[in-house]
């Protein structure tokens, strides 16, 4: 049966049979996401342009990935450089580029060993594959249970979607891979009940960012590396949005007094060139031997030539410190500006990751703001999430800040009125 018959007979379409609907008005694109009305087409800096030749300030930076702003020129020029070098090789040849990435981030953090994959995802399912195979093949242990925090998210394949602490990403996806365990966050006595013979990690966010940009407290998190060491279980800190830079550090765990054993990467480490990273202690090191772990396209010289521009001019630049400076200031300025506004319970965050909490939906808000052209995004129902490049000017932080009072203020009148 061609495809044409098929859509005429509504199985593609998923309509009833002879229902009449024309093809052309579905995509062929899987409806997995629910999208805004907007065909976005050029970026530059913190700009980008839609379909129509409309202009907006991007607080959005593509889910914290162009953390370098829309095509980086210096990002650019190496990444045109490698397409007119070597694109891909398999992994069952040495690729330089990986030494020197990793060269960068182990001599910056407090891991000694890197594994490239192409996604959060798939870094945090190197990290669940790591703290199972330490325990199992180094330390001869029983020990496979990974417990993780309520509001977490950690990805979308079978173990990460599992390993996430909400439910809505669980729906219809029985049966789940077992060994993993959610407990509140910030709730230690549940944490301590939930270790058990069979425990191999813990996983956790420096901020938990889909799930509402929850900071987690030092006291909590130090007490959650020390019953790591009492137990023996590795500490995993799943970086992949609150690394490079995006909390004003270069990793989020460097604010807090503690080191991960694993952590991981992806998001912002190739300003948009799909990679991913999983960073381990030197002695977790023979834990991944030789065939225990691949993928086809996890550092291939393309993206190891991007994450290594993008990871250098980082440094090069002092980026996370300007996130940490321009993070302060639109803090600063939000809270000047809405302090009046009974509406928001809460301005959170750090760096240039920051959460302003409602007391309702804030999904109107987003929409109106992108009739003014500003583009953010929620997290969660009641949290309105800002995520500027790390370069954003202080003049573009006091458009945005002019345009999101205006909307928060009208909303929440309206609000008001209604109630
Ligand atoms: C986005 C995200 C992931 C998943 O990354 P993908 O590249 O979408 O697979 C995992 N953990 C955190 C904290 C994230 O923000």
């Amino acid at each position: 049966m061609s495809k044409l018959t098929q859509v005429e007979e509504g199985k593609v379409a998923g309509g009833a049979a002879g229902q009449e609907e024309p093809a052309e008005k579905l995509s062929a694109v899987f409806p997995s996401y629910a999208r805004f009305d907007i065909s976005l087409v050029k970026g530059k800096g913190s700009w980008v342009w839609d379909d129509k030749g409309n202009k907006y300030l991007d607080f959005t930076s593509g889910l914290a990935v162009t953390s370098l702003g829309h095509a980086p020129e210096k990002v650019g020029a190496k990444l045109k450089e490698q397409i007119d070098t070597l694109w891909h090789v398999s992994n069952l040849f040495h690729i330089p580029g990986q030494d020197k990435v990793a060269k960068l981030l182990t001599e910056n953090s407090c891991a000694d060993q890197v594994f490239f994959c192409n996604s959060g995802a798939e870094a945090n399912e190197a990290a669940i594959k790591l703290a199972r195979r330490y325990q199992q093949k180094i330390k001869g242990v029983d020990r496979y249970e990974v417990i993780t925090f309520e509001q977490s998210f950690h990805g979308r394949t079978l173990a990460t979607l599992t390993a996430t602490g909400q439910q809505k990403v669980k729906e219809g996806f029985l049966p789940l891979p077992a060994g993993f365990k959610t407990v509140p966050l910030h709730d230690l006595s549940a944490l301590g009940a939930a270790i058990g013979e069979h425990t191999a990690a813990i996983m956790i966010e420096m901020i938990l960012a889909e799930g509402g940009v929850l900071e987690v407290q030092p006291e909590f998190l130090e007490a959650v590396a020390a019953l790591c060491k009492e137990h023996g279980l590795l500490l995993i800190v799943d970086e992949v949005q609150t690394g490079m830079g995006r909390t004003g550090k270069l990793f989020g765990h460097q604010h807090y007094n503690i080191e991960p054993d694993i952590f991981t990467l992806a998001k912002g480490v190739a300003s948009g060139f799909p990679a991913g990273l999983m960073l381990g202690k030197g002695y977790l090191r023979e834990a991944f031997s030789p065939g225990s772990h691949a993928t086809t396209f996890g550092g291939t010289p393309l993206a190891a030539a991007v994450m290594s521009a993008t990871i250098e001019t980082m440094l090069e630049e002092n980026v996370p410190q300007l996130a940490a400076e321009s993070g302060s200031y639109l803090v600063g300025q939000l809270k000047e500006k809405l302090a009046d506004v009974p509406f928001i319970t809460e301005i959170r965050g750090k760096g240039l990751l920051i959460g302003i909490e409602c007391k309702g939906p804030v999904g109107d808000i987003v929409l109106a703001g992108q009739k003014k052209g500003l583009l953010f995004v929620t997290a969660g129902p009641n949290v309105i999430r800002l995520l500027p490049n790390l370069y954003v000017s202080k003049e573009e932080i006091d458009q945005a800040v002019d345009i999101l009072s205006e909307l928060i203020h009208t909303y929440a009148t309206e609000a008001n009125g209604e109630a």
